[in-house]
């Protein structure tokens, strides 16, 4: 049973057709990159799986659970599927150890104690347990998107969305997050994620998907489409 598989997916907003008839299948443990220009559609591809995006027409099922609108099923997907943003979305008033217990806490049902000791596993991963009692501004760019990884871990997801993970951070900080993103890949974690580091790509992408004008247009082995310089 694949991990994602996206049936005739459309996306509407309003009379815009942002994604058209998208077809996708990611078996467990695969790590696809998917690129292409702005405006294509590949940030509202991912933010669909886990419907931060109601998607307007066709099928979307992650491990075998149809997506629908109920709140319950919604819950059940974001439960199995992690995502890590552009720009941290760390929650400002916490600490970092606040911000990686609060959701496993609140949605898996842990206590305070364990919890944290999920929690201080994987900061300890990420190479961050040394700030968990700071808060996220105290933190640079490159030790924010750490946590962010460590936080959406911390829920146990069987599959990780990265949306331009390290877009928003200096070049000095891309490596550190790149770093974490390979050892995840390394473990077998399914990963999708949209960026434009090629040599990413090409260390670690099982495929790479292309999209232009809200469709997929062309994918392949990354040795297809990026070449070593
Ligand atoms: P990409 O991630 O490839 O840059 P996006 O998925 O962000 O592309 O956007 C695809 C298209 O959908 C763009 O034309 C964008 O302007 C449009 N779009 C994205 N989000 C919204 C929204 N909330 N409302 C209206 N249009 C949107
Ligand atoms: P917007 O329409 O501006 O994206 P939202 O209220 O949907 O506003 O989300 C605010 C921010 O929080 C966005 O960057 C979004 O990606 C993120 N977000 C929304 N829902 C979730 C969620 N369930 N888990 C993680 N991040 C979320």
């Amino acid at each position: 049973q694949p991990m994602i598989a996206m049936r005739g997916v459309e996306k509407w907003y309003g009379d815009y057709k942002a994604l058209t008839d998208i077809n996708l299948t990611v078996a467990s443990g695969e790590k696809i990159v998917l690129c292409g220009p702005s405006g294509s559609g590949k940030s509202t591809l991912i933010r669909c799986i886990n419907h931060l995006e109601p998607y307007s027409a066709g099928e979307i099922r992650v491990d075998g659970t149809l997506l629908g609108d109920d709140r319950k099923t919604i819950d059940a997907v974001r439960r199995e599927v992690g995502m890590v943003f552009q720009q941290f979305n760390l929650f400002p008033h916490l600490t970092v150890m606040q911000n990686c217990t609060l959701a496993p806490m609140r949605s898996r049902g842990l206590g305070k104690a364990q919890a944290e000791a999920v929690a201080r596993r994987l900061l300890d991963r990420v190479k961050i347990l040394d700030q968990a009692d700071k808060f996220p501004a105290q933190l640079s760019g490159g030790q924010q998107q750490r946590v962010a990884i460590a936080r959406a871990l911390c829920m146990k997801p069987k599959v990780m969305l990265f949306d331009e993970p390290t877009s928003a951070l200096d070049p000095e900080m891309v490596k550190e997050v790149l770093d974490t993103m390979i050892s995840l890949a390394e473990d077998g974690m399914t990963m999708i994620c949209v960026t434009h580091e090629m040599g990413f790509a090409r260390q670690v992408a099982d495929r790479v998907i292309f999209m232009a004008g809200g469709a997929i247009v062309e994918e392949g082995h990354p040795a297809e489409f990026f070449k070593a310089p």
